[in-house]
């Protein structure tokens, strides 16, 4: 038996899930939802401790979607940032009453996230969950597309449907089967992210200390904590993870300094290897690559679940205003209405990694001079911090706070 659908996601991480949330209200849309992990198992490694800094831009899609409300309880408003070079002079501050919003951005950590996007997605009766299961093949036809799945059990099931949403990740198996190449850079860092508490008060305010070996960022989060993400070489990582906590807190307090104050206690490291990949193409017939799936950032510009839910609103909006959405010329408009933006945010974050994480001295006066310019000159300073709020470029329904 083949069980038909109108749309088919492959993924119900971060991105998928929020995919779904975003066409909560669109009963007369029949979805298959396929995830290889069971949902609130703990498994999940798309809901798990680290935390995201939410774009102001990614809030309004979050209210139009209906859920800022519950979620708001659980974060951390950032109201300013403060950047700064390690072994040089210049500082760039960026506030939130220059840019005349409520707050520069938000950060929330990315179990909470789950918690609310499952328990608000997984009882809808127009979406079938299929997990634990994984996508076993698929044939991307002219009118629909076909994919076999296969349970944890070993039993296989046909759907079929008129669009496939891939949002498994940055290994996408969706995509390999989809015949779509994908760019690889590996950044040789890894990513160690921990909750510290320090002995005073964040204020709301969020840190970006670039260093010799790549940045350093202190994010304000509830109950007076900060998520450090601390980007180093790949060959040191094994070697921080292993320190005791005391050896940890020296050994961060002397990269990041005292502006935070003292640092009085670490929870949990986990790490991640950092790397750029790109999906060669979006879409493809009637499949559309969406998330970590299309495009993985390095997490110094904060950037990779605001980019992907721009692609979660975009393909969303497609999806309520056409029978047909998997149709050529709709994913044409597609590709072309979020190409210019992926651009520019890979740009942007390639260029950080790259001029941010090595200790030429040429290069630390330039970083200097640039981030003594930036705060000099506000239109600069405005510039990055629109682009950092996702509030740059053309804006879809759900950016515009306008319901599906
Ligand atoms: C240290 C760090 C800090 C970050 N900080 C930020 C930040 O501050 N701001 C920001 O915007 N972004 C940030 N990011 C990026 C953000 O975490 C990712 O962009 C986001 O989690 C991507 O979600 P995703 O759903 O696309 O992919 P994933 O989280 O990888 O989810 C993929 C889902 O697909 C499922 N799956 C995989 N394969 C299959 C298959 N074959 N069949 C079925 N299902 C499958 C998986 O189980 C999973 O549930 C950060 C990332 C890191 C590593």
């Amino acid at each position: 038996m083949i069980n038909q659908y109108d749309i088919i996601i492959i993924g119900g991480g971060m991105v998928g899930a929020s995919l779904v949330a975003a066409l909560k209200n669109h009963s007369d849309k029949k979805i298959a939802v396929v995830e290889a992990h069971e949902f609130n198992s703990g498994s999940q490694a798309s809901f798990d401790d680290r935390s995201i800094a939410l774009s102001y831009g990614s809030r309004r899609i979050w209210e139009s979607m209906g859920l800022w409300e519950k979620l708001e309880p659980e974060i951390e408003a950032i109201k300013s940032i403060h950047v700064s070079d390690r072994g040089h002079l210049g500082v760039t501050r960026i506030n939130h009453t220059e840019e005349k919003v409520e707050a520069l951005g938000y950060v929330v950590e990315n179990r909470v996230m789950g918690q609310l996007l499952i328990s608000e997605v997984t009882s809808l009766n127009h979406v079938d969950w299929f997990s634990p299961a994984t996508i076993e093949s698929l044939e991307n036809k002219k009118d629909q597309v076909s994919i076999q799945i296969k349970t944890q059990q070993g039993e296989k099931t046909l759907l079929q449907a008129k669009l496939l949403v891939a949002a498994d990740g940055v290994s996408s198996v969706t995509r390999r089967l989809a015949g779509l190449d994908v760019k690889r850079e590996d950044y040789k860092q890894s990513a160690i992210v921990a909750n510290v508490k320090t002995d005073q008060s964040h204020n709301g305010i969020a840190y970006e200390r670039f260093t010799d070996s790549g940045p350093l960022a202190f994010l304000p989060m509830t109950e007076n904590r900060y998520s450090v993400v601390w980007t180093c070489e790949q060959k040191d990582t094994a070697r921080i993870m292993q320190l005791t906590d005391v050896e940890f807190i020296n050994e961060l307090q002397q990269r990041f300094g005292f502006r935070a104050g003292n640092i009085e206690k670490t929870g949990e490291r986990f790490s991640y290897p950092l790397a750029y990949t790109e999906s060669e193409q979006i879409t493809k017939g009637r499949v559309v690559v969406i998330g970590n799936a299309a495009h993985t950032l390095h997490p110094v510009s904060g950037q990779g679940y605001n980019l992907a839910l721009r692609d979660v609103a975009e393909i969303a909006e497609t999806i309520v205003e056409n029978d047909d959405p998997g149709y050529s010329l709709l994913l044409s408009e597609y590709n072309a209405k979020r190409l210019k933006d992926m651009r520019r945010v890979y740009k942007i974050t390639d260029s950080m990694v790259k001029i941010f994480s090595n200790d030429y001295a040429a290069l630390g006066h330039l970083r200097a001079s640039g981030l003594i310019a930036v705060n000099l000159i506000s239109p600069l300073r405005s510039l990055m911090a629109r682009q950092s709020m996702g509030l740059l470029g053309r804006m879809n329904k759900l950016q515009r706070r306008l319901s599906l």
